[in-house]
C-alpha cells in the first residue's frame, strides 16, 4: 500500500507500506498509482517525494507474485507516468532499493540516499533481468562499462559508490525523508527535460563492439552455463544501440525467455530453499520456532591448523570473544600470525577495523574455562577428539556447548563419552572456513534443540548458509559424494579420461570436475580415509577380483597414483601434471594415461568410448540416489537441506537448483529409468540401485519437489 501525505505545505510525501521490505506487490503498485495521480492533480502540490516505512525504500519486486497471473497495475507504465509527470518526483532512499525498488528510483528525476543505504539491480540472481526499465535507464544514467558490471553481477552498491557512479543525486547522514523533502522544495518549477532518463541516449562509449565483445566473452566464462547474464549483457547492448522503446521490447522479449527457463525456477527456489533451511526441525520433533538459543559472548577453537584459523576468524568477525588453543608451540606462532593476516585482510575489504583484539592465544585448554560455546578442529582422530572432549568436560563451566568440526567421525559416539551428551553437536565447516559459505549442524539423537538452536543461531552470525542434518557417516554432503566420486573412477576403469570426465562435469557447471578437485584437496585425504576403512591392499593384485572389495566393485586407483607419490597439486603430479608442486594449472599428464592402459590391461579391462552424458548420469544419478537415501532415513529433513549444502558448499551449479531440485526437473521416473538402466550393467555397484523412497515416489505419480515432505510423511506413515 502506498500513504499520502501533503508535508511543508506544497509536498506530496508517498510512503510505501509492505512490510518487511515495502515489496512492489499488486496493492503498493496500485497504491503508487493512486497516490502518484492524487500528487499530480493536487494544485498546491509542487513537487513529489517517494520513500519507504521503517527505514527501507524499496525491495523490489515481490517474489512471492511470480509465476502467479499478475493482477494490478504493471510496473512499466507506472514508472513511466512517473518520469513523464510534470512535477518533480525525488526518491528518499533509505535502507535499500533493490531490483523493482531501483527501478523505481530511477524513473524518478532525482535521488537522496541515505550514507547507509544500499542500492543494486540483483535480478541476474533470481535467473532474471532488471525488465521495469532497469537495463535500459541505468547504462543512459551511468554508462554502458559500470551498468554492465551492475546488472551483470547484480551487486550491490553503497551509497557512497552511487553517488561517485551517479545513481543518486546527494547522500545524507541525516533524516533522508527531511533532506529529500527539503531538495523537492528547493527544485520546484526546475525544468525536468534532463532528469528524465529514458529520454537521453547512454554516455558516448569509444570502441562499443569490442567493449561488448570483451565483456560477454567473460560473462560466458564466470556464468558457467548460466543464462541470465548473457542476457543481461543483450538488453544493456540494446539500451546502448537502440532507440529506448526499442530496447525496451527488447528486454521484454530476454525476460519472456528467461521467464520460462527452468533456470530462474531453480535460483528462485534457491533463494526460497536458502530461506527454508533456517526453519530446521529435528526428527524428535524439536523445532526452530519452539526451541530458544543460548547466548554465546565468548568462544573457544581448539586446533588451529587449516580448519580451526580459518574457524577462529569466521568467529571474531562476528565480534565475538575467541580463545585459540593450540598445543603445539611453532603451530601457534605460525596460526597467530595467519590468523592475523586473515583479520586485516578481511577488514580493509569490508571497510572496518580488524578484530585482532578479539582473538586470545593459548597454548592451554584451562584457558577456555569461561566460555559458552567451543569449536574442537583437531586432528581426525576418535582417540584423540574423545579425549579432546573430556579434558574440555572437566574444564568449561556448566552448560558451555561443545562442537566438533568433524568431516566423518561419530558425533553421537564423541557425545556419548561426555557427561553431558545433550551439549554435544557437530559443526561442519567446508575449507577455508572463513570463507566457505556452508555449515552443517549436526545433531545426534542425543542433541537438545537449544545446542542445535544455538549453532544455528551461531552460524548465521557468521554469515553462513546453515543446514541442520542428522548424525550420519558424512553427513548429508560427504556421504553423496562418495558415490558421486567412486563412479567416476569406474568411468576411468571402463576407458574415459579424467580430462573427459571433468570437461562433462564444468560443461554441466561444476567449477571443477572430480579429478581437478580431487588434486587441489589432495589424493592422500581419501587415501587415508580408505585405508582406516580397511579397503585399501597392495596394488600388485590383478583381474576382476582384485577390484571387489568388501563384497562390492573398488577402484584401487587413486590408492595406486598415491603409492606413487602422486597426491595432486602439492606434489605436482596426481590426475593432471603441474609445472611444481603447489602449481595450479592442470596440465595432461602422458605418465597418468599410459598408467591407465596398463591398469586395464592387467585387470583384463577393455576400453570403451564413454560421452559426456554417460559421465553425468553416472556420477549426478549416484550422488541424487544417495539423496533420497538420506531423505528416507530422515538425515535431512527435506531436499531444500541437501540443495542449499550442494549449492554453497559443493559447487552444484546454482542455475541448476540443488541435485533434488535437478531430479525433479528432469523427471523422478527417468532418474529412477537410468538408475535401473546403469544397475543392470554393474550389478555390484550398491550405490546404483535405485532408492526405495525414488520408486515410491515414482509408484506415487512422482510429486513435484514442494511436495515431497508430504509425500514423504505419507508413504513413511503407510510402512
Ligand atoms: P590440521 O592437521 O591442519 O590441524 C589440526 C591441529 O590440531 C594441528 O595444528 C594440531 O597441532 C592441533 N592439535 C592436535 N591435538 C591438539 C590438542 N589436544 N589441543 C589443541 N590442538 C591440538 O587439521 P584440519 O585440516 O584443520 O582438520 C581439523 C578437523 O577438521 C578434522 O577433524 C578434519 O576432519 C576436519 N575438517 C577438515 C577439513 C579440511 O578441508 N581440512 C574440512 C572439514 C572438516
Amino acid at each position: 500500500m502506498a500513504e499520502y501525505n501533503r508535508v511543508s505545505e506544497c509536498v506530496g510525501l508517498i510512503t510505501l507500506r509492505n512490510p518487511p521490505v515495502n515489496a512492489l506487490s499488486a496493492a503498493v503498485r496500485q497504491g503508487i498509482v493512486d497516490t502518484v495521480q492524487r500528487a499530480l492533480s493536487d494544485p498546491n502540490v509542487k513537487s513529489v517525494v517517494i520513500c519507504g516505512q521503517n527505514g527501507i525504500f524499496c525491495g523490489g519486486a515481490d517474489i512471492k507474485e511470480f509465476g502467479s497471473n499478475m493482477t494490478g497495475p504493471p510496473l512499466i507504465p507506472m514508472i513511466h507516468a512517473i518520469e513523464s509527470a510534470n512535477k518533480p518526483v525525488v526518491a528518499a532512499i533509505e535502507g535499500s532499493a533493490l531490483g523493482g525498488g531501483l527501478e523505481l528510483a530511477l524513473g524518478c528525476h532525482y535521488r537522496i540516499a541515505h550514507s547507509k543505504a544500499r542500492l543494486g539491480l540483483p535480478e541476474v540472481s533470481l535467473g532474471l533481468l532488471p525488465a521495469a526499465g532497469g537495463s535500459q535507464r541505468l547504462p543512459r544514467l551511468i554508462g554502458v562499462p559500470a551498468a554492465l558490471n551492475l546488472i551483470t553481477t547484480g551487486r550491490h552498491v553503497t551509497a557512497a559508490e552511487a553517488l561517485q557512479l551517479g545513481i543518486v543525486d546527494q547522500v545524507t547522514d541525516h533524516n533522508t525523508v527531511a533532506a529529500a523533502v527539503k531538495f523537492a522544495l528547493s527544485v520546484a518549477g526546475r525544468s525536468l527535460d534532463p532528469r528524465r532518463i529514458s529520454t537521453h541516449p547512454c554516455p558516448q562509449q569509444p570502441d562499443l563492439d569490442a567493449l561488448f565483445e570483451e565483456v560477454m566473452q567473460k560473462v560466458r566464462q564466470s556464468a558457467r552455463g548460466a543464462i541470465a547474464p548473457i542476457a543481461c549483457v543483450q538488453a544493456v547492448r540494446a539500451a546502448a544501440t537502440l532507440p529506448y522503446a526499442q530496447g525496451m521490447e527488447r528486454e521484454r522479449e530476454l525476460m519472456a525467455t528467461l521467464f520460462t527457463s527452468g533456470q530462474a525456477r531453480a535460483l528462485q527456489y534457491c533463494f526460497f530453499a536458502e530461506r527454508a533451511v533456517g526453519r530446521w526441525r529435528m526428527p524428535s520433533g524439536a523445532r526452530w520456532d519452539t526451541s530458544k538459543p543460548r547466548p554465546v559472548h565468548k568462544a573457544a577453537v581448539i586446533g588451529l591448523g587449516t580448519m580451526g584459523r580459518g574457524i577462529t576468524v569466521a568467529l571474531a568477525q562476528t565480534g565475538l570473544s575467541v580463545i585459540a588453543v593450540e598445543t603445539q608451540e611453532k603451530q601457534l606462532m605460525e596460526a597467530k600470525q595467519a590468523i592475523s593476516g586473515m583479520l586485516e585482510r578481511g577488514a580493509k575489504r569490508r571497510g572496518v577495523a580488524p578484530a585482532l583484539d578479539g582473538v586470545i592465544y593459548s597454548q592451554n585448554i584451562q584457558a577456555v574455562a569461561d566460555v559458552d560455546l567451543v569449536i574442537e578442529a583437531v586432528f581426525e582422530d576418535i582417540a584423540l577428539k574423545t579425549k579432546v572432549f573430556q579434558q574440555l568436560s572437566a574444564v568449561c563451566k556448566p552448560g558451555t556447548l561443545l562442537c566438533t568440526n568433524t568431516s566423518a567421525l561419530d558425533v553421537d559416539q564423541l557425545a556419548s563419552e561426555t557427561p553431558n551428551p545433550e551439549l554435544v553437536v557437530g559443526m561442519h565447516f567446508f575449507a577455508p572456513a572463513h570463507v566457505m559459505k556452508l555449515l552443517e549442524v549436526v545433531y545426534g539423537p542425543r542433541s537438545s534443540p537449544q545446542a542445535v538452536a544455538t549453532a544455528m543461531q551461531l552460524g548465521k552470525k557468521m554469515g553462513k548458509a546453515s543446514v541442520a542434518v542428522g548424525n550420519c557417516r558424512g553427513f548429508v554432503g560427504n556421504r553423496m559424494l562418495k558415490p558421486y566420486i567412486e563412479e567416476a573412477f569406474f568411468l576411468l576403469e571402463e576407458g574415459a579420461t579424467p580430462e573427459l570426465v571433468d570437461q562433462a562435469l564444468e560443461e554441466f557447471g561444476f567449477p571443477m570436475g572430480v579429478f581437478r578437485m580431487s588434486d587441489l584437496s589432495g589424493l592422500d585425504v581419501g587415501w587415508r580415509v580408505r585405508k582406516g576403512d580397511g579397503l585399501v591392499e597392495p596394488g600388485t593384485a590383478s583381474g576382476r577380483s582384485a577390484r571387489i572389495r568388501q563384497g562390492r566393485r573398488y577402484s584401487p586407483l587413486g590408492d595406486l597414483l598415491c603409492e606413487e607419490g602422486h597426491f595432486g597439486q602439492k606434489t605436482g603430479r596426481g590426475w593432471y601434471q603441474y609445472d611444481k608442486p603447489g602449481s595450479r594449472v592442470a596440465r595432461f599428464d602422458p605418465w597418468l594415461h599410459s598408467f591407465l592402459g596398463a591398469y586395464r590391461a592387467q585387470h583384463g579391462l577393455v576400453a570403451r568410448r564413454i560421452d559426456h552424458q554417460e559421465v553425468l548420469e553416472r556420477c549426478l544419478y549416484a550422488l541424487i540416489n544417495e539423496g533420497f537415501h538420506i531423505l528416507d532415513d530422515g538425515i535431512a529433513a527435506g531436499p531444500e537441506d541437501i540443495d542449499v549444502i550442494y549449492v554453497s558448499g559443493y559447487g552444484w551449479p546454482r542455475h541448476r537448483g540443488g541435485p533434488m531440485f535437478y531430479a525433479n526437473m528432469v523427471g523422478l521416473a527417468k532418474v529412477l529409468e537410468r538408475l535401473e538402466h546403469y544397475q543392470q550393467l554393474h550389478p555390484e555397484v550398491p550405490h546404483l540401485q535405485p532408492s526405495s523412497l525414488l520408486r515410491r515416489l515414482v509408484a506415487s505419480g512422482s510429486p513435484p519437489i514442494h511436495k515431497w515432505g508430504e509425500a514423504i510423511k505419507k508413504l513413511h506413515s503407510q510402512l
